[in-house]
């Protein structure tokens, strides 16, 4: 089942997931603009619906296993390989060393065909860093896709990528962002603690 851009832009507004601040990527980067994708993720009836989309477009792809990076690509990974009948895995930050690798006893036979998924692009970093990490452990990458490509088209990876939602935010440089020029703070959008609801 397909899934209009429109309608992915419907459930990340319904879920309260489009956030307007000033915020500092874990690209490093600043934006005005935050997509709190956990506000999706934490509900499995639209994770499901936004999967079976990616699990559509695999479909002809002979997916043997999906991987996506920590932290939202392992939720997005185990449900697109949930949906295919395959296996998920998924890829974290080397310690010490730039790119990802794969821990836990996650293990790819040689040429198996692997499915990179990721919530939202940015740069493409960590999407690519996985994709280094499967070929590294021996696998091919078969395709990569994402919920929402953020960069407006700027990042490139070297296997096809689909996205559900195609989005141009701008980011910015910290020597170059407008909101840091105008004194407003800056914060960790994904690190900030939810609001304590006290009850009597
Ligand atoms: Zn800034």
């Amino acid at each position: 089942m397909t899934i209009a851009a429109a309608d992915v832009e419907r459930i990340f507004r319904d879920a309260g997931a489009l956030r307007e601040g000033h915020f500092i990527l874990a690209s490093g980067r600043h934006s005005p603009l935050y997509l709190e994708k956990f506000q999706v993720l934490q509900h499995p009836a639209e994770t499901e619906r936004l999967c079976a989309a990616i699990a559509a477009l695999a479909g002809s792809l002979e997916v043997e296993t999906v991987a996506g990076p920590t932290t939202g690509g392992i939720i997005l990974a185990h449900e697109v390989a949930r949906q295919l009948g395959v296996r998920a895995v998924y890829a974290e930050r080397r310690e010490g060393a730039p790119g990802r690798e794969f821990r836990r006893g996650f293990a790819l036979t040689r040429g198996e065909r692997v499915l990179v998924v990721d919530d939202i692009m940015t740069t493409g970093g960590s999407v690519q860093e996985t994709i280094e990490a499967v070929r590294a452990a021996g696998g091919t990458v078969v395709g990569a896709s994402v919920l929402v490509d953020r960069s407006g088209g700027s990042a490139r990876l070297d296997v096809p990528l689909h996205a559900l939602w195609g989005l141009d935010i701008p980011t910015y440089p910290v020597a170059e962002c407008p909101l840091c020029a105008k004194g407003v703070p800056a914060m960790h959008p994904g690190t900030t603690p939810a609001p304590v609801s006290v009850s009597r």
